[in-house]
Parts: C-alpha cells; sequence; structure tokens
C-alpha cells in the first residue's frame, strides 16, 4: 500500500498521526464525478472529516457541501464553497446556528422536525428572510448497517414520519418565512448492499406522488448518503463502486420534470485516503492473546469502540514472516479501547509501526480529547 520511500518518510515522523493520500481523494472525486454524471449535485458530508487539505480539494472539484452543525457551516464558508451549494441538516439545530446560517444565505436547511419548522421560520423573520427548507422524511427503511448508524427506521430521531404530512402541510400555509423546496432522505452509513437503496428510490417515489397528488412540487430530491466502503479489503476496491450505486438511482427513482437530485456523500469519498499510523509502545503475553499496546487509541480512531467497527490492521515495518495472533489496543484507560482482537500480524515488536486502514472517515473527524490526549498530527502525501 505505501511505497518504501513513502514508509521511510513516515518512520520518520512522530507517531500516532493520519496520512492522506491527496492523489487517492483527487482519483475518488474524479471517479465520483464522471459516475455520477453532470444532472445531479453532490454535496460532501463534512462531518466524515473536516480537515482543511481534504475539504480543499474536494471543493476544488466541484462538490457542494453538507453540514450538522454551525461550525461546519463555517468551516465550509472559510474553505470556499459557496453559500448556495450548503445544506444544513441535524435534528437540533441550535438558535445561533440557524441565525449564522441565515445570515450565511445558505441553500437549504433540512428540518427535523414540525418544533424546527416553527423555530426557522420565527427567526427567518427577524432578518426579514424566507428560508428554503427541504423536509428531511423518515422513510422506514433498514439500512442493514450498526444500529447506531442507521437513521432512517421509525424508532430512529431522524426526520418527520409519513403520518405527520398532513399537518405539516396545515402549518405550512401558516407560515411565511420557509418555503418548501425540497424532500430530503438519509437511511443510515456503510451501507454495503444496494438493496435499501432500491428501496428508498421506491419510497421516494410514494412520497414525490402524495405531494404532488396534495399540490405541493419540490424542485429538489436529496437522497442523502450512506455509501459503505470496503473496510476488510480496502487494496481490492480503493475507490467504491459509484457507478452500480448511482445506477440504481437512475434506474428506480421517477422524478417529476424538472427536479433536481442531490446526494450527500462523506465515508465513500474520504474513508480510503485516510490512514492511522501508530508505534508499538509494548508487548504483552495475555492468557490466550498476546497484546500489541500502541500509542494511538480510540481517541484517534473512536470506529472499533463505538460501534465495533472493524478495521484492517497491518504491521507495515516488520521483517519476520512468522504469524502471530494480538489484540491490538491502545493506551486509554477503557476496555474498549481495542482496534482488533486475535489480529494475525508478522512477529511484533517494541518501535514497529502499524497501519490501521482506511481511517480517513469519522476518524480524525471524532477524535477526543480525553485523557488529555493531544491531536495526532498529519502527513499528507500526493
Ligand atoms: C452523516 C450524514 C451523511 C453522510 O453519510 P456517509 O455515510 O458518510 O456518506 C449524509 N447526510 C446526512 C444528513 C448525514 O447525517
Amino acid at each position: 500500500m505505501f511505497s518504501n520511500k513513502q514508509i521511510e518518510r513516515i518512520k520518520k515522523k512522530q507517531t500516532p498521526f493520519f496520512v492522506y493520500d491527496l492523489n487517492l481523494l483527487q482519483n475518488t472525486l474524479t471517479a465520483l464525478k464522471q459516475h455520477a454524471g453532470n444532472d445531479v449535485k453532490i454535496h460532501y458530508a463534512l462531518k466524515a472529516n473536516s480537515n482543511l487539505k481534504l475539504l480543499d480539494c474536494i471543493k476544488k472539484a466541484g462538490l457542494g457541501a453538507d453540514c450538522v452543525s454551525g461550525n461546519e457551516v463555517k468551516q465550509s464558508i472559510k474553505c470556499g464553497f459557496l453559500p448556495n451549494d450548503i445544506v444544513f441538516a441535524g435534528v437540533g439545530k441550535i438558535d445561533h446556528e440557524i441565525n449564522y446560517a441565515l445570515e450565511q444565505n445558505i441553500c437549504c436547511f433540512n428540518v427535523e422536525s414540525i418544533s424546527e419548522l416553527f423555530v426557522i421560520n420565527q427567526l427567518a423573520a427577524k432578518q426579514h428572510k424566507k428560508a428554503a427548507i427541504a423536509l428531511r422524511v423518515n422513510p422506514n427503511i433498514d439500512a442493514y448497517t450498526h444500529k447506531y448508524i442507521t437513521t432512517g427506521l421509525q424508532e430512529n430521531k431522524f426526520g418527520i414520519n409519513p403520518y405527520e404530512f398532513e399537518e405539516v402541510i396545515q402549518i405550512l400555509k401558516t407560515l411565511s418565512h420557509v418555503e418548501l423546496i425540497g424532500l430530503h432522505f438519509h437511511i443510515g452509513s456503510q451501507i454495503t448492499s444496494l438493496v435499501p437503496f432500491e428501496k428508498l428510490c421506491t419510497r421516494v417515489n410514494e412520497i414525490n406522488q402524495w405531494f404532488i397528488e396534495h399540490g405541493i412540487y419540490v424542485e429538489s430530491i436529496n437522497l442523502g448518503g450512506g455509501l459503505g466502503i470496503n473496510y476488510h479489503e480496502p487494496d481490492s476496491e480503493v475507490i467504491v463502486d459509484f457507478k452500480s450505486y448511482f445506477d440504481v438511482f437512475r434506474n428506480f427513482l421517477k422524478l417529476q420534470p424538472n427536479q433536481k437530485i442531490h446526494f450527500e456523500l462523506g465515508r465513500s469519498i474520504v474513508g480510503q485516503c485516510g490512514t492511522l499510523i501508530a508505534s508499538v509502545l509494548h508487548v504483552k503475553k495475555g492468557i490466550n492473546t498476546n497484546f500489541a499496546i500502541l500509542d494511538a487509541g480510540m481517541t484517534e480512531l473512536i470506529r472499533p469502540a463505538l460501534y465495533e467497527a472493524y478495521h484492517k490492521i497491518e504491521n507495515i515495518t516488520s521483517e519476520n514472516s512468522t504469524l502471530l495472533k494480538y489484540d491490538i489496543v491502545g493506551p486509554i484507560c477503557e476496555s474498549s479501547d481495542c482496534f482488533g482482537k486475535a489480529v494475525l500480524l508478522p512477529e511484533t515488536k517494541r518501535g514497529d509501526i502499524i497501519a490501521i486502514r482506511s481511517a480517513g472517515a469519522y476518524g480524525e473527524a471524532m477524535s477526543l480529547n480525553y485523557n488529555l490526549r493531544k491531536p495526532a498530527g498529519k502527513l499528507y502525501l500526493k
């Protein structure tokens, strides 16, 4: 995965740090744009990784931004995304965040509850503005992903349920500072089967039709993100199969004339371009296993501890060919601070360099200050 020259650079830098392959990011963006086609708008979901260097590449590729906090809106504007390319979602937008986004004239608020409709209307009125909004609809679709990253089931906190639509329409008639321009859907993350997306299309068609029958045409249909990446064999699929993903929507969505499609992808754009690099501090014998204790932990990459996520782990400096089993753990005072159990690695010793793959999404962005850890370093490969 890394050339010998790159490994030499990696060895010289104080661990832990994230390595970002900007060349791979560029190639991923090229593939994304090629397969999405010209008639759709892609918004990059900043929450996956809001690193400025990555954002700069993404903005230059012509993507818009999908934000879930006021500071993400701020970060995208600072990075040069046009306000008109920014959408803002989230179940609990704070008043000052809404005010800021209104001042910046962002493209659209994705509204997640009836209560929020009233609040945005009220705050927009104070600024003498009309806020463009999309209703985030909860389509009740199982994304078959980890329960903590499924978002489109009726029991989840996200979005407005179809049984509330009649009420929403009545309320919208009374609100003069919001304008409904779109329907928004996002069913979850790390979705590795295309079946949930097919089901989503069917639901979107029904819901779109329902609104048409009730006299409401929306210009924008936002299908969210969620396309999963290959954590188990990153090298066999460094760039996700965007073609098959977009084909699903081309084949199954039935749109009204002039409706524009939006997507909000995060993980599938940045996931494979990042790797977390750590050093082995100690190897110690356990009862049934060996522990390789790293200088990186859940504070740098929380996904395994938070939702039992798998990351491929490699020893990139061992010259030994004997394979042994290790539990790969971090230095944090939590037993969930473990990157992988019974991982087969070439015999590993103190000072070896470990690569934790596919850490570009929800790695750096979710890092913690817990145990007063300082932020991991960064190395950019071109
Ligand atoms: C997190 C999120 C996304 C991006 O999800 P990925 O799985 O990273 O593609 C898109 N839209 C919304 C509303 C989100 O919350």
